[in-house]
């Protein structure tokens, strides 16, 4: 068979200010790659904006690797677009995002072919322990994946992470999402394909620090909550709902009360009166709140401008 009717895969790799780990990490990277020959392969290193020697070394390496590609960013602009870039820029029937800082065990990807060959065309990584990952930022990661798989229509794993394969299919129907908040692994579960999951280790980082500072992860957060969730531009609706009628009724039955001669022994003065039609007030407030914000959900999700739905292509027929 020549290298021509062999399939492709391609690996994508978001890289920021890695210089110290990157030579061992690609190293590692083609070993695994060489290993398996019934596939070609393509590296892209999507270089977000690193202001170390980390151009340098990939220049290196593609000198010497011509199946190397690397596509540099002007700055910074996140590793959520970093990876979008390398996602839309990949040519292969099969496209494997990991971290370049070598936390991803690049010995798994083999198992992520395994599903894809058998006809899955999602495949995540889950990450099930992490060494170094301190007790906050694991308490609030789990939290945070409960919320949003709870307040969100898709079925989201915790613990899952960018370390991931996407069929080429998958590919094109990503493409397609156009919003400029994004996370990819929550965009990749918003298409709704049958997922299955690789569980790993992950490796300490090979250069030592996390760029992701906590602001950084909170960030992410707020990102994913008000990309896949309407739910806080309903909360003041929603806490409204309840203000509303509870200050309504307890005003009544005050006013009611003192009619009729203060039958419940309340005592009611004038502050509790204006009290009582403080809170009525704020209740409606936070209700109109609520429903500018029913507005702006339909608003928001025009402006995303999301396919309104993807097709499973091998479920049907006669397309
Ligand atoms: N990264 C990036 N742009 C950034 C931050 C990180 O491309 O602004 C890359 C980084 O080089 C690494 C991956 O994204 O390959 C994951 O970043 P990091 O290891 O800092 O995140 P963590 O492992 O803590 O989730
Ligand atoms: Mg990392």
């Amino acid at each position: 068979m020549s290298d021509h009717d062999k399939q492709v895969i391609s690996i994508v790799l978001p890289l920021f200010n890695e210089q110290n780990g990157i030579l061992q990490f690609q190293s590692n990277l083609v070993d695994v790659l060489r290993s398996m020959s019934q596939y070609d392969y393509e590296i892209i290193y999507c270089n977000d904006g690193s202001n170390d020697d980390s151009l340098k070394q990939l220049n290196k390496i593609a000198k010497i690797d011509n199946r190397v590609r690397i596509i540099s960013l002007t700055r910074n602009f996140g590793k959520e677009i970093a990876t979008t870039a390398g996602i839309q820029m990949a040519s292969g029937d099969a496209i494997i995002t990991l971290d370049s800082d070598g936390q991803h065990p690049v010995e798994l990807i083999g198992h992520f072919i395994k599903d894809w060959e058998s006809g899955t065309k999602v495949v995540v990584g889950l990450r099930y322990s992490t060494e170094r990952i301190g007790f906050l930022k694991r308490l609030t990661s789990k939290l945070f994946y409960k919320i949003l798989s709870r307040f969100t229509g898709v079925n989201l794993m915790a613990d899952s992470t960018d370390y991931r394969l996407i069929d080429k299919s998958v590919q094109t129907d990503f493409n397609k999402l156009t919003e400029r908040n994004r996370i990819t692994r929550g965009l990749i579960d918003w298409l709704g394909y049958d997922r299955t999951y690789v569980t790993f280790k992950a490796k300490p980082r090979m250069n030592d620090y996390t760029s992701y500072s906590y602001i950084k992860l909170l960030k992410l957060a707020v990102d994913s909550l008000i990309s896949l969730s309407n739910i806080p531009l309903y909360l003041s609706a929603y806490i409204g709902a309840v203000v509303l009628p509870v200050s309504f009724i307890l005003g009544l039955t005050m006013f009611v009360d003192k009619l009729i001669g203060d039958p419940f022994n309340w005592h009611a003065t004038g502050g509790a009166y204006v009290l009582v039609l403080v809170l009525f007030l704020i209740g409606i407030l936070l209700m109109s709140q609520g429903f500018i914000g029913l507005y702006l959900t339909h608003i928001h999700s025009e402006t995303q401008n999301r396919p309104l739905y993807i097709v499973d292509k091998d479920a049907s027929t006669g397309l």
